[in-house]
């Protein structure tokens, strides 16, 4: 099988490492691909962006390709999946009106209305008197969402009204602008990957993530600074819960409104007194998640991107994991995620892989003309380790984050660690 990934961030690092290692892959090819990938995939230049569905079209016509992986957001919803598919590709990722799960949070509410799924009490609303009247339904703290893509950065969740209404005004300041304010949710966050083919689901292992940028879940969300996986203190009927009660039942739905959803049902949720709720839904893998559910994943992934793009997840038996423990730790540049500082270079990655188990996935890389690595973005690189334990597991990548040299450079030394201390309570 070749397979082509769309994309550049660590997420598609880890997509194409896994697909690299799974024995009926012949050929990975990535576009537009990052320095890190070189080493065990073709990286092709996508000069239109990943938006670009011709682009993507000709890539997978000129290398034959049995299988186009699109990894981000934003091609989803543009309808890149449907360009491709209707070219005569397989394809794992779902069509723009699926991805809308993803592209509009008030479509997510109303689906998970009609589905009967768990989530936070929510208002869309149009209006900045609108949303003033919402807050003081809800009281604080105050949860607002733009109701369209943000890249991550779309949501403010604060106790200072001020602040919540400045954030309602600049997204209702965008052509169409919309938000979602929402009843604010407690409890531990739980993100758990639905692979799904339109009509069956398959969960992959539950993941943690970290969004504030500090420790202490102080600052502002970012994309995500670091995650681990197993979940050791989550429920053990967590999984098959989620995807009786939200992910089948949402897959349904939208099957139900012509609009199957197929790729992957990205489900975080807040585990709260009451139960389990939605946060929200993504139509795609999520990162920094899929570094360290990928890590552990022991059944070959492409037969399994290929069986959910065909269909085929019936026929897909129990999947195998590694009993390791992954954590993930993101280094961001200098600046992020306000404004992040480019250009600077980036040394000590072949030390990293010299500790146990550890490797680096990258992001917001480049190489430079004369070769040196330098930074290209906000979250540059993330490193991965493994452990039989979850303290081996962080023990091992702080000290191979501690080999990473980037001036400027932070991360979080907190990742995965109130799970290791055993102080998160579920409600
Ligand atoms: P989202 O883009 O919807 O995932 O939101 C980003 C982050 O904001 C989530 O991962 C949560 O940490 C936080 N968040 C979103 N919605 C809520 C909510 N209703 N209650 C509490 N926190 C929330």
């Amino acid at each position: 099988m070749k397979v082509l990934v769309i994309g550049s961030g660590a997420r598609e690092h880890a997509i194409v490492k896994a697909l690299g290692a799974d024995q009926a892959v012949d050929a990975v090819i990535v576009a537009p691909g990052n320095p890190g990938m070189d080493a065990v995939a073709l990286c092709e230049p996508l000069p239109g962006g990943v938006e670009d569905a011709e682009g993507v079209v000709e890539l997978a016509r000129r290398h034959s390709v049995d299988l186009v992986v699109i990894g981000p957001e934003a091609p989803l919803v543009a309808g890149v999946a449907d360009v491709v598919s209707a070219a005569g590709f397989t394809v794992f990722g779902p069509s723009a009106a699926a991805a809308q799960l993803e592209g509009s949070k008030a479509f997510a509410k109303e689906v998970m209305a009609a589905a009967d799924v768990p989530t936070a009490m929510a208002r869309v609303c149009g209006t900045v008197e609108e949303v003033g009247d919402a807050l003081d339904t809800m009281g604080a703290p105050y949860v607002v969402k733009d109701d369209g893509l943000a890249a991550g950065k779309g949501v403010v969740v604060t106790d200072d009204r001020a602040e919540a209404l400045a954030h309602a005004q600049a997204c209702l300041a965008k052509e169409g602008g919309r938000v979602v304010v929402e009843e604010f949710l407690d409890g531990p966050e739980v993100s758990l990957f639905c692979l799904c083919d339109g009509t069956d689901v398959i969960p992959l292992a539950p993941a943690q993530d970290f969004k504030r940028v500090g420790d202490g879940d102080e600052g502002p969300n970012t994309g995500g600074m670091g995650a681990y996986s197993p979940l050791d203190w989550a429920p053990p009927t967590l999984v098959d819960e989620v995807v009786t009660r939200v992910a089948q039942p949402v897959v349904d739905e939208m099957a139900r409104r012509g609009a199957p959803f197929s790729g992957v049902l990205y489900v975080g949720l807040a585990l709260t007194s009451r139960g389990p709720k939605v946060v929200e839904f993504n139509a795609r893998f999520g990162d920094p998640e899929t570094q360290v559910v990928l890590a552990r994943l022991e059944t070959p992934l492409g037969g399994l991107l290929h069986a959910a793009a065909t269909g085929g997840l019936a026929g897909v038996g129990a999947l195998h994991w590694s009993p390791q423990h992954a954590v993930t730790v993101v280094v961001a540049a200098d600046g992020y995620p306000a404004k992040p500082r480019k250009g600077d270079p980036i040394n000590g990655l072949g030390e990293v892989d010299g500790v146990d188990t550890a490797y680096v996935l990258h992001a917001g890389t480049a190489r430079e003309g004369d070769g040196t690595l330098v930074s290209a973005g906000g979250r540059v690189l993330s490193v991965v380790a493994l452990g039989d334990s979850l303290s081996q597991a962080r023990e091992r990548v702080y000290e191979a984050v501690g080999k990473v040299e980037l001036e400027g450079s932070h991360h979080r030394s907190d990742i995965a660690l109130a799970a290791e201390r055993d102080e998160l309570h579920v409600g």
